[in-house]
């Protein structure tokens, strides 16, 4: 049986590499490239990947390469509010169809993300380069297929705390606790619709964490869980008329109710 590859597409705002010279320096290529990187080298053939960015026409996602993304990771944090209205309608569609998307840290306050959670999904924060352990409370999911131990920690981390104003999620995956004292549910996932949706907290600008061997192994296997797989969706409401099979009682509508 061959199996066609996850076609990813890697969404990055591409502000701070351009404009900072501490991100510049961590990430030279920007982000998107890191991810890119980090996802083709643990899924190989298995995956497609290709990066959009801001800048690009259609802000980096027109239909035709949304229509062709299985999975769609986003990073963004100081242009939230340039993304307009119309691509994140677009990008919400294709996740009720069944798009998968890892939210990627300051994604969380992505019009996108507040959009499908309908919370206002922000949370406490503290850049202070303090150290992040990340507990591993659900050992059964596929996200952290090949993790070693109870744990693993980031040396230098942007405190990301709870309250986190979200939706209870399907499953919380990870939670992380900081040197200076917060808890955060850093690993969580949601289902909208028939697409799976992953918010992953690490990865602030000045750190090295896309670099981090543990990050990157749950990025990718974030992509593979994501991935569409089951039935078709059928989301639209349409009206049966007639039932598939007789129905007996008698029952008089009033049409006028239906009518808008
Ligand atoms: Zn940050």
């Amino acid at each position: 049986m061959s199996v066609s590859p996850i076609r990813v597409t890697i969404w990055n705002e591409f502000i701070h590499e351009r404009t900072s010279a501490a991100t510049k320096h961590v990430y030279p290529d920007g982000i998107h490239a890191v991810l890119a990187e980090a996802i083709q080298e643990q899924l190989g053939a298995a995956v497609r990947v290709r990066t959009a960015t801001l800048e690009q026409p259609a802000q980096g996602l027109p239909p035709e390469i949304l229509a062709e993304t299985d999975v769609l990771t986003w990073w963004g944090h100081a242009a939230h509010d340039k993304v307009s209205d119309e691509v994140v309608a677009r990008v919400h569609a294709r996740v009720l169809e069944g798009m998968g998307l890892l939210v990627l840290h300051s994604g969380h306050a992505s019009k996108i993300f507040r959009r499908l959670m309908g919370t206002s999904c922000m949370l406490r924060w503290r850049e202070a380069a303090e150290r992040e352990r990340l507990w591993i409370i659900d050992p059964s999911h596929e996200i952290v297929d090949g993790l070693e131990g109870e744990y693993f920690e980031l040396p230098h981390s942007e405190m990301y705390g709870e309250f986190f104003d979200i939706p209870t999620p399907e499953n919380v995956v990870l939670i992380s606790w900081f040197e200076g004292g917060e808890v955060f549910r850093s690993g969580c996932t949601f289902r909208r619709g028939k697409g799976k949706i992953f918010y992953f907290s690490p990865g602030h600008e000045v750190f090295p964490i896309y670099h981090d061997a543990n990050v990157r192994r749950i990025i990718a296997n974030a992509v593979r869980w994501a991935a569409p797989c089951g039935s078709p969706y059928f989301g639209r409401g349409r009206r049966i008329e007639p039932p598939l099979s007789p129905i007996l009682t008698e029952h008089r509508v009033d049409e006028s109710l239906h009518d808008r």
